[in-house]
């Protein structure tokens, strides 16, 4: 009997995966398509997450599949830069992530699946894991009030504890009860694809964040010559660009890329390459991360929104804390150590989702967007400051009570 089952080999599954495996502890990761492929979501990782893979051991295979560095993010209006900031050195207190001094204030962009590919080899080597394809999870086998195991198509696979890191629509969370559904009016999708430059051109060293008609434009640079283009926008907008003359998805995304001014600028001598892929609604909250015998992690623990980008970070660092978790009990997840997670979830993701939802509010309303982000553009260390609270630094409280009255008062 395999000791734990991951739920997903997405990065946070395979991360938990490689975690435990690194711990001598058996792990059958279990996956529901037939390989790891491209698929639209984040590509843009932000330092603390770039910590965790260099902690993983696979920050070099990441790079050498063709990553990009980036030192922070700028935002534009019409094709005026508003305001831009580097990301600031992690303090030497955050939790010992800094596990690469040259990997700690600098964000990555990679292109998935490269990421998963260079989890997925970190992972085969190690000696106690066994990972399978195609293998949708249906089910949860519950036994005496907890998970004993999951429920495949033809058969079941029981272990110790089940760890659900099955992305924004996880089956495990809505197994376990701990599904919220969230609001389907307004709500936001996001449109990914990617873009090639055949001539030499010069590396984009920040994200660069548009504000578009209707939504925010996300520009990551992620190996030489590519770079992935997200639009985040409210479903009815993104239905409207793909319907508008029933061009389907991927001339819809370039032509709509093409009619925006200084997109269109920045895309003279590209091309579009592969496939656009769509996904949302993006909001996914979870009213809890954990039953007896499972614990939540990435996506799957609950997801507000891609516009802050630190999906992925949060992802490897619950990964971390959900198996660090289960070594200290004996791979065993009752109610003390359901509030412990909880708890350590909560910690990671207050001060970023303060943000996130700060900045939601303020795209709702795009003049006061643009006013916010001039401020910030005349106050890069504010703006320094936010991008410090968004990789789970801390100094929110800081930002609240001297940075945001300078702000107000312009
Ligand atoms: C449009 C968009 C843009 C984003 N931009 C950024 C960004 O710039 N930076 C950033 O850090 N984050 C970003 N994010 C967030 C980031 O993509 C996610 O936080 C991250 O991918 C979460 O990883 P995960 O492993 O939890 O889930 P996923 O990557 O979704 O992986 C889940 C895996 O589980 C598998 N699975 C699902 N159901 C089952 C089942 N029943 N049985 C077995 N397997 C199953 C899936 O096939 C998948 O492989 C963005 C997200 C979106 C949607």
């Amino acid at each position: 009997m395999p000791r734990v089952i991951v739920v997903g080999a997405g990065p946070a599954g395979l991360a938990s995966a490689i975690f435990l495996a690194r711990a001598g502890v058996e792990v059958l990761v279990l996956e529901g398509a037939p390989g790891l492929r491209a698929r639209p979501g984040g590509e843009g990782m932000m330092p603390p997450g770039v910590a965790q893979l260099a902690e993983l051991g696979v920050l070099e295979a990441v790079r050498a599949r063709g990553a990009s560095a980036f030192q922070g993010i700028a935002y534009f209006d019409g094709g005026r830069e508003l305001a831009r900031a580097d990301f600031p050195a992690p303090p030497a207190v955050a939790g010992g992530l800094r596990a690469d001094g040259a990997a700690g204030d600098a964000g990555l962009g990679v292109r998935r699946p490269g990421l998963e590919v260079a989890l997925l080899g970190r992972l085969s080597g190690l000696g106690s894991e066994e990972v399978r394809f195609g293998c949708a999870v249906q089910g949860l086998v519950w036994r005496d009030g907890r998970v004993a195991g999951v429920a495949l198509r033809d058969r079941r696979e029981l272990a110790a504890a089940v760890l659900g890191a099955d992305g924004l629509k996880s089956t495990v969370r809505r197994m376990i009860g701990a599904e919220s559904r969230p609001r389907r009016a307004g709500a936001r999708f996001g449109v990914c694809g990617h873009f090639e430059w055949e001539s030499s051109r010069p590396q984009m060293t920040h994200v660069q964040v548009h504000l578009v008609e209707g939504g925010e434009l996300y520009r990551t640079p992620c190996g030489a010559g590519v770079e992935g283009w997200i639009f985040l926008s409210r479903e009815e907008v993104v239905r409207g660009w793909v319907s508008r003359g029933g061009r389907g998805l991927s001339a819809g995304f370039e032509a709509h890329a093409r009619s925006v001014p200084e997109l269109a600028r920045a895309l003279e001598g590209a091309r579009l390459l592969g496939r656009v892929g769509a996904v949302g609604p993006l909001q996914a909250p979870a009213t809890r991360r954990w039953a007896p015998g499972v614990l939540l992690v990435g996506d799957a623990a609950g997801f507000l929104d891609a516009l802050t980008g630190e999906g992925l970070a949060l992802g490897l660092t619950t990964a971390r804390a959900a198996v660090e978790l289960l070594l200290e009990s004996g791979l065993r997840v009752g109610f003390s150590e359901g509030h412990r997670y909880e708890r350590a979830w909560r910690d990671a993701t207050r001060q970023p989702w303060a943000l996130t939802r700060a900045l939601l509010f303020l795209t709702a309303r795009r003049w006061l967007a643009l006013q916010a982000l001039g401020r910030l553009g005349r106050h890069p260390d504010a703006m320094r400051r936010l991008l410090g609270i968004n990789c789970g630094y801390g100094g929110l409280g800081r930002f609240l009570a001297a940075d945001l009255p300078r702000l107000i008062l312009g």
